[in-house]
């Protein structure tokens, strides 16, 4: 009798719950929102089995407003009520400045992190000692280690890099040398970038990368001498086209056809990135949030291709790529970008085929599996 009221109770869930599912048109595909936070990052991922994974929320104050809800216009495009994991890739106010702004606008119930904040900022340290615990309380906090998963049903989301640690056992059938690491060239960087949290995500054939800021220096150790990680379809972020992370060793060995780029009006989309994703074997678009001054026209894609403009346009957009401005007094603000912001939508399907699309234009395209 009692398993009897059991599978009753339960039929009756289950209808239920299918009946809220039937709403809305049954998702088939993997959801991916690149949002527009002004050269911060942020990008939102939506399973087929409404499953959801948040990797970064924009700038702190006072783009925080602004950016935490740039986040949340796309949840609700995306008809999430929660967001099931936040991953906050390092401790850089572009990073994890929305937060405590999106924190007030959906529950969040899941918050991964590298660890500590390395890298002196006494406002970060702030924010991790007085407010962090309290966004947390009411859900799970937990540090990633590369070989972790994430359990998002639907998808294999692996943690690659976390704290400065890489993932170095070679994924099944992986792990063959990586004909790039003969050419590499360490470079400096500051303390936090090489601390990204990285993942690789797998939908069914379809696989995307995603590495926070991680630095040449990580991508080397990563990468080299073997590579453990194989090919993407899509690479993610490439923390917004700086020349202190993105060398062959990562971009070409993982061998994107795709690339999409969180780049600001004035940040990131340096040249010698440009060069590197341009020259990248088999790569076949790359997408941007931005045209980036650093980039000018010597070296960007055409508009098409670029999600967001600027408030003030420009008769034309300079031909020099501009050098990347020393911070200090004296320099000028970046292009303002406060208009409407546009997201860039990638829909993936197990087969491997995936379609990007520029919500500023309308602009899209389909890349066919086995190509
Ligand atoms: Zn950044
Ligand atoms: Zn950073």
């Amino acid at each position: 009798m009692r398993s009897k009221i059991t599978l009753l109770v339960s039929a009756f869930l289950v209808s239920a719950s299918l009946l809220a599912a039937q709403t809305r048109t049954p998702r088939t595909t993997l959801d991916i929102y690149v949002i527009d936070v002004e050269g911060g990052n942020s990008v939102l991922f939506v399973a087929p089995s409404g499953g959801s994974v948040l990797i970064d929320t924009g700038n702190v104050a006072p783009g925080d407003v602004r950016d935490a809800g740039r986040i949340m216009d796309a949840a609700k495009d995306a008809g999430l009520t929660q967001i099931d994991h936040v991953i906050i890739t390092h401790w850089h106010g572009d990073h994890f400045g929305g937060l405590t702004e999106l924190a007030k606008l959906i529950p969040i119930k899941d918050f991964i992190d590298h660890g500590p904040n390395m890298q002196p900022a006494p406002q970060v340290d702030e924010f991790l000692q007085k407010t962090y615990p309290t966004l947390y309380a009411d859900a799970t906090h937990r540090v990633a280690k590369p070989g972790d998963t994430i359990p998002v049903p639907g998808l294999t989301w692996l943690i690659v890099s976390s704290a400065g640690e890489v993932l170095k056992s070679p994924l099944r059938g992986e792990g063959k040398p990586n004909p790039y690491c003969a050419s590499y060239k360490p470079t400096d960087a500051n303390i936090e970038d090489p601390l990204s949290v990285g993942s690789l995500i797998t939908f069914g054939k379809f696989r995307t990368i995603h590495l926070g800021d991680l630095t040449k220096n990580k991508e080397f150790a990563m990468m080299c001498p073997n590579n453990p990680i194989g090919t993407v379809d899509l690479f993610l972020g490439l923390h917004h086209g700086q020349s202190t992370s993105n060398s062959p060793v990562m971009v070409h060995a993982l061998h994107p056809r795709v690339a999409i780029m969180n780049d600001g009006t004035r940040k990131g989309g340096e040249p010698e990135t440009m060069q590197t994703i341009h020259s990248s074997p088999g790569l076949e678009d790359l997408w941007e949030m931005h045209f980036s001054l650093l980039s000018g026209q010597e070296y960007t894609v055409p508009g098409m291709f670029i999600a967001n403009t600027i408030d003030d346009q420009q008769p034309s957009m300079p031909i020099a790529a501009m050098p990347v401005p020393t911070p200090g007094p004296g320099v000028l603000p970046p292009p303002q970008h406060n208009g409407k912001a546009y997201w860039i939508k990638v829909s993936a399907q197990q087969d491997g085929t995936f379609t990007v699309t520029n919500t500023r234009n309308g602009f899209s395209k389909t890349y066919q599996s086995g190509k």
